[in-house]
């Protein structure tokens, strides 16, 4: 018998999960493949909605949802998380005693957003990156908020969902305007980038916005402190600032489990093919989104291409087919802007995010998201994807004679 395992059962794990049981279906029956999904909760989070939680009061369990419930007949939900992920024995222990022993193994164990990193940061600053309940801890805030000033600052880099920061400093200008009190609220934008957005071309389209919303940027503001006492966060570089109301991106680290393995970099990510998917120099070991260390942005949407890629490359390896795909670097993050419009970052390792206009279509297509994730999660949507996102993986041979030629 195969033994398939894959770790972590967020949107990327998830999603692997169900595609590799529509298709090895027939083999999982007659006994030949086993697929176990091993995961921390027995909810399943589409971490986007923080945002609304945070900034536009939706309730926390709004978009939470069982995830025995989302998985395909044939994936043995395991609710015992990895306490060990040895490749030398090529098996995965659990924190609950059991012994996996994996053919094949898929690590999707997302990032951790970790405010306790840098000093002050858990006490002085809210943020939308931990979960619900503390999103929630924003918009309870902003009730209460008359005037003064708003700090949006980014900790540090890679993050989950880059343009999240931003998207949050348009929302809250758009509430206070709402509320009638934006005059007596400065909002400042601190980011340890050299402009408003990391991507020239979007920040091109992102800095003019700001500017003709008041919201102020400090660039090169890579956050050392934070004094909840006195209200102020100071930059490695001496610069400080003055809050009334602190919310920031904590800084993010790879899960404990990769850390705990030793088989994670300096920041617990996984050392991965940017096209196969390979973890490097173990066969038949995989790792997807967040858990990588591929330098493209830490997103649902790469997770989710990245899924594709991971499920065939298994299966073709399962059955001994030579048909390998990898994945062409993708990404497509959208980032709300306010009046009901939006952009998306967009791009593939080949071509950079271009300029955009905002529209409604783009919010109408950002929101939509919402509704579908769920469905998304199962497969069932590959060909509309498929359609929107245009070439998201080629065969393995087009980079072998890249390489060579
Ligand atoms: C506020 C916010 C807004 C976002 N907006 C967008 C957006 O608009 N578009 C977009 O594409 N992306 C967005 N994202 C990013 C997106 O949610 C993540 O990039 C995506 O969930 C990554 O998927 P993943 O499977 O790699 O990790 P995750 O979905 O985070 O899943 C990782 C899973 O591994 C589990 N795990 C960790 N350790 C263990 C262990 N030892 N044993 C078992 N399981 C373990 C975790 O519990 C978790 O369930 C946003 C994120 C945030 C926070």
């Amino acid at each position: 018998m195969e033994h398939i395992v894959v770790v972590g059962s967020g949107d990327g794990g998830t999603f692997t999960a169900n595609l590799l049981a529509s298709e090895l279906g027939k083999e999982i029956r007659d006994g030949l493949v086993s697929l176990q999904l091993v995961g921390e909760h027995l909810e399943h989070p589409f971490q986007p909605g923080n945002l609304d939680i945070a900034f536009k009061g939706a309730a926390p369990r709004k978009y939470l949802r069982d995830e025995s419930r989302l998985l395909r007949k044939g994936v043995e939900f395991l609710h015992d998380p990895a306490a060990l992920i040895d490749f030398r024995q090529r098996m995965v222990s659990t924190k609950g005693g059991k012994i996996l022993p994996f053919d094949h193994l898929v690590i999707a164990t997302g990032a951790v957003a970790d405010p306790t990193i840098i000093p002050g940061l858990a006490q002085g600053a809210l943020n939308f990156h931990t979960g619900p309940e503390d999103s929630s801890k924003i918009w309870k805030a902003l009730q209460d908020f008359k005037e003064g000033t708003v700090v949006v600052a980014i900790a540090s880099a890679p993050h989950k969902c880059p343009p999240s920061p931003n998207e949050a400093a348009f929302m809250l200008d758009e509430f206070f305007r709402k509320k009638g009190i934006r005059e007596k609220v400065r909002i400042r934008f601190l980011t340890p980038y050299p402009r408003a957005y990391p991507a020239e071309r979007v920040s091109e389209v992102v800095a003019p916005m700001f500017d003709e919303k008041g919201i102020e940027v400090t660039t090169f503001f890579n956050v050392d402190k934070v004094d909840p006492e006195h209200k102020k966060i100071t930059s490695m570089e001496g610069e400080s600032f003055d809050y009334d109301l602190l919310i920031a991106i904590p800084p993010h680290h790879g899960a404990d489990v990769v850390v705990r393995s030793g088989i994670g970099d300096s920041d617990g990510y996984v050392p991965t093919d940017k096209g196969t998917m390979k973890v490097l120099g173990q066969p038949g070991v995989y790792a997807i989104g967040d858990a990588t260390n591929i330098p493209v942005s830490k997103s649902g949407v790469v997770a989710h291409l990245q899924s594709v890629v991971v499920a065939h490359n298994i299966v073709n390896e399962a059955r001994g087919t030579h048909d390998e795909l990898a994945y062409n670097g993708r990404i497509n993050c959208p980032m709300e802007v306010g009046a009901h419009r939006a952009i998306f970052v967009s791009a593939t390792y080949a071509s950079p995010p271009e300029d955009q206009s905002p529209s409604t279509i783009k919010y109408i297509e950002k929101r939509s998201f919402a509704m579908i994730y769920w469905r998304a999660l199962n497969g069932s949507l590959e060909r509309v994807f498929d359609m929107f996102f245009g070439p998201t993986r080629f065969p393995v041979e087009e980079l072998q004679e890249a390489k060579t030629a």
